[in-house]
């Protein structure tokens, strides 16, 4: 418009701008025109008045010199905008006065266009806005002081959210700095979850809208931030809404106290709810009551299981589901533990809602506020009945326990597993005296009598030690406790107990009580002493026995000797001196079998174990017992192997088996009967039969056949003065060989079989031929030296019959009748042989051997005794004898003496 009147006005004026100029110098702003490149033509007095320069200083450049170096660069952006298309200006900078000072103005100019639009020059003004901008400034620094200062984030984004302003506390809430904050979305800073909110806010904020929200921010690091925001629209000058402002405020330390309480009010919750669920496990009711003990509100628990209405079980409603006995008592109580806030326990009988009662344990606490007072009651009632029924079954058991145990005969004692004794029966009480407990079953106190480790007391000192230190490796092994001990009784007299205890463990192996009894084994003992004393002395007899027996069998078979050595042509007198030997045989054999079995059963039975041959085992059997097949004209067949059979063991008592089963054999047998010896060898043993056809052996008394004494009673009328004891040493030396021997009989008239098994042992030892007293035949050996023999006993007819004896074999014998009289005669005389006797009065024959060998007398000694013992033949040997032979001996042992001598 300006532009057009210009042009008007131009086109009808000689000077057109003269009236311009008086125009210009009339305003009180500083005018300028200047030509269309921007140099400046002319300037009102106005603006020489203010710059104090002319036109004419007023060259290119000016401008720059004028204008504050802060502002040049923008003002200067916009002139040569509009220079360059030709458009107005308006901009704003500070102008050097004179004066030095810069003031503020407004700069405004209109380019004058010719016809082709181009401008033909500038009309400018420059008015002072000095004092308005101040003003304004000052304002907006003030404001800007606020919202830079402020303890609040502030944010201005524009409609789509992009951040346009940020102050610095926003840009430490965001943790980015402010100018980088400027031209980002707003979104960026938020977490996914959130943008989609923000969308939607940023939607409600273009109706105008201003709001209040709390959200979590992404820091420029990805950490979370809580803020709350306060935000309102912003409006542009035509009242357009532009965009908005926010007010942030650092809520997330509040966020984070608030997800604390909320977690805790969580688990709390949750330990509630367990709390619950393990009173519901064990079977219990969970309730509360009010702080003065009164039931209040729901109580689900107990209306479940009582069946009682809420209007039932309030204020002390609840007492109706007790049984009537326990009612008042547990009102009593229950009054008392809210009267002294203590915890309430108690126990009674709840009606439920079946109607049936049931046992409770019941503890109450009382929940305190924080100032002390009593907030609530919560209690606990828990089923117990079944530990109740349990503990009564327990107390019958026990009371039964208790009963049989005082029937008993035997003294009956329980312990803990520490070994603590915390029972007795009475029988206990009645034997030591010690003063009955209280009360029997009744809860155990320790200083009561007998109770603990008091029963030691009573033991007998010698067993003191071994008893305790018995019955605590017990306790630590759980071994079966056993023992013999002595305990006091009442009077003072100990009697022998045999105490016995076994652990009660429990399900995995623990042992939870010990149970023990004591018997009195007095009696027993005395008798089994009594029996051991029978028994000795039974050996001694039997020894004593068979010495005294064999004493006057020796001068009768010295005379059988004599009767064969001399020659009597009369054939009764051969016969009548045969059958006196034969019994004489025998009944050496009678006393020897006697001997071993006491020997046996004593154990001091010695064998000897060296290389023998089966073959001249059996040899020496059948030679043993061949006067007695052929007394009873028996055929004796025997089946054996060539090969030599090798075993290990003492010949003397293997032949000794064979003998007794031949004899037997040939004792129980009809006249001409058959009797066999069958020998089977195998690979590593062998086995020896002896069968015959007798009168057999009835079933029933196989099995113990070969007990000592057994006898078949129709078998004892044809018996030989046998003893029952021939069959028990077989098995017993057969065993000792590590053999086996077995009877077999169809029954009473069928004949019997006796199998003997031994082991093979090979050896390529060479065998020697033994002697034995059993299997050698009496034969003639002559001794061609004559000797000088003294002969020494206490019995004149012993002594007579073998002096003459040896006389007779050509010997010179001496006699003396005790050992002084012995040592007399071999310290005057020389002799080659001392045959002496061992019992004798004033000095008896150890006595004289011991005094003999003291005194350097070197000759052979041979002891002659009726005591086959082992222990005899020791003391024999540690006397000084040489050898050591039984009476009566024969006549072929006195030769093997006397060769001995060569
Ligand atoms: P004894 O023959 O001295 O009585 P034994 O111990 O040798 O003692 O034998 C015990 C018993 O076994 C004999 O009394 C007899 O009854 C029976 N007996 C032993 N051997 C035979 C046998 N061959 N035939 C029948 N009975 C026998």
């Amino acid at each position: 418009m300006t532009s057009l009147v210009l042009r008007d006005w131009l086109t009808t004026n000689s000077d057109p701008l003269e009236p311009f100029r008086i125009l210009a110098e009339t305003l009180p702003q500083l005018v300028w025109t200047a030509r269309p490149n921007g140099e400046l033509e002319f300037v009102n007095r106005r603006w020489i008045e203010y710059t104090g320069l002319d036109v004419d200083e007023a060259q290119t450049g000016i401008w720059k010199s004028l204008i504050h170096p802060e502002d040049y660069m923008e003002s200067n952006a916009h002139w040569l905008h509009s220079l360059k298309h030709a458009t107005p200006l308006e901009t704003q900078n500070r102008f050097l006065g004179r004066n030095g000072q810069y003031r503020w103005f407004l700069v405004r100019a209109e380019p004058l266009l010719d016809s082709n639009g181009q401008p033909v020059m500038w009309f400018g003004t420059c008015t002072d806005i000095h004092n308005e901008r101040s003003e304004q400034h000052r304002l907006r620094d003030r404001c800007q002081t606020i919202v830079e200062n402020a303890n609040d984030g502030v944010l201005e984004v524009s409609l789509d959210g992009t951040i346009q302003f940020a102050n610095r506390r926003m840009a430490e809430l965001l943790g980015c700095p402010a100018d980088e904050l400027v031209g980002r979305s707003a979104l960026d800073f938020l977490f996914e979850e959130e943008q989609r909110r923000a969308r939607i806010r940023l939607e409600a904020r273009r109706e105008g809208h201003g709001e209040r929200y709390e959200a979590r921010w992404r820091r420029a690091d990805g950490s979370e931030i809580w803020m709350h925001t306060a935000s309102t629209p912003k409006y542009d000058a035509n009242g357009e809404i532009i965009g908005s402002f926010g007010i942030f405020t650092d809520i997330h330390a509040l966020k984070l106290a608030e997800r604390i309480a909320r977690q805790h009010q969580a688990a709390l919750t949750l330990s509630e709810g367990r709390f619950r669920a393990a009173v519901d496990a064990v079977g219990g009711l969970l309730w509360t009551n009010s702080s003065e003990g009164l039931m209040q509100g729901e109580q689900p628990g107990w209306a479940a299981f009582t069946g009682q209405t809420y209007d039932e079980y309030q204020g002390y409603g609840w007492a109706k589901a007790v049984h009537p006995e326990d009612v008042q008592p547990s009102i009593e109580s229950w009054k008392k533990a809210v009267a002294h806030q203590s915890t309430y326990i108690f126990e009674h009988r709840l009606l439920r809602h079946d109607g049936i009662y049931r046992f409770f344990a019941v503890r109450a606490v009382p929940v305190l506020n924080e100032d002390g007072t009593i907030r609530e009651w919560v209690g606990v009632h828990v089923d117990i009945t079944e530990q109740r029924d349990a503990e009564q079954a327990l107390r019958v058991s026990e009371e039964k326990f208790r009963l049989i145990a005082d029937t008993m005969p035997q003294i009956v004692w329980s312990t803990r597993p520490d070994g603590y004794h915390d029972y007795f029966n009475k029988r206990w009480y009645e034997y030591t005296g010690m003063p009955l407990p209280h009360e029997p079953g009744g809860e155990y106190d320790p200083n009561e009598s007998g109770q603990g480790w008091n029963w030691k007391e009573y033991l007998h000192p010698d067993d003191y030690q071994p008893s305790v230190q018995r019955w605590q490796e017990s306790l630590r092994t759980g071994e079966l406790y056993t023992i013999e001990y002595r305990f006091r009784r009442t009077d003072g007299v100990y009697r022998w107990f045999i105490g016995r205890a076994l652990p009660l463990k429990d399900a995995h192996g623990h042992i939870t009580r010990w149970f023990g009894t004591c018997t009195d084994v007095e009696d027993v003992k005395a008798a089994e002493n009594a029996l051991r004393d029978a028994d000795r002395r039974k050996d001694n007899f039997l020894a004593t026995l068979a010495h005294e027996l064999r004493n006057p069998l020796a001068p009768i078979r010295s005379a059988t000797e004599l009767l064969k050595l001399t020659s009597i042509d009369d054939p009764v007198i051969d016969e009548i001196r045969d059958a006196i030997d034969r019994q004489v045989t025998h009944m050496v054999r009678l006393i020897d079998d006697l001997l071993d079995i006491s020997r046996i059963t004593n154990g001091k039975l010695q064998l000897r174990h060296e290389p023998v041959i089966l073959q001249q085992v059996l040899q020496s059997a059948i030679e043993t017992s061949m006067p007695l097949i052929t007394a009873g004209q028996h055929q004796l067949n025997i089946q054996t192997v060539k090969e030599p059979i090798p075993l290990v063991g003492d010949p003397v008592r293997l032949a000794q088996i064979f003998s007794n089963l031949l004899t037997n054999a040939a004792k129980y047998s009809e006249p001409n009967g058959a009797i066999s010896v069958i020998v089977n060898r195998f690979d590593h043993e062998v086995c020896v039969i002896v069968r015959d056809h007798g009168i057999g052996i009835p079933p029933h008394h196989l099995p113990r056949l070969f007990e000592m004494f057994s006898q078949v009673q129709s078998a004892v009328d044809r018996s030989q003065g046998g003893l029952g004891i021939g069959l028990s040493l077989v098995r017993a030396l057969v065993e000792h060989h590590d053999g086996t021997v077995e009877a077999h009989s169809l029954g009473l008239g069928t004949g019997s079989e006796f199998t003997v098994r031994l082991p093979i042992r090979q050896h390529d030892v060479p065998v020697p031929m033994t002697v034995t007293t059993l299997a050698q035949p009496i034969a003639k050996q002559t001794v061609p030296t004559t000797r000088r023999i003294l002969v020494v006993d206490d019995s004149p007819t012993i002594a007579r019959m073998l002096s003459m004896l040896l006389t007779t074999k050509g010997h010179e014998v001496e006699t003396a009748s005790n050992g002084e009289e012995a040592l007399y005669a071999l310290q005057s005389n020389t002799y080659d042989l001392v045959l002496m006797d061992i019992g004798m009065p004033i000095m008896n024959g150890y006595e004289a051997a011991k005094r003999a060998r003291a005194s350097g007398i070197q000759i052979p000694m041979v002891a002659l005794t009726g005591f086959g013992r082992e222990e005899d033949k020791l003391a024999a040997t540690q006397a000084g004898f040489n050898t050591h032979l039984i009476k009566p001996i024969s006549s072929q042992s006195l030769d093997q003496v006397l060769a001995q001598l060569n």
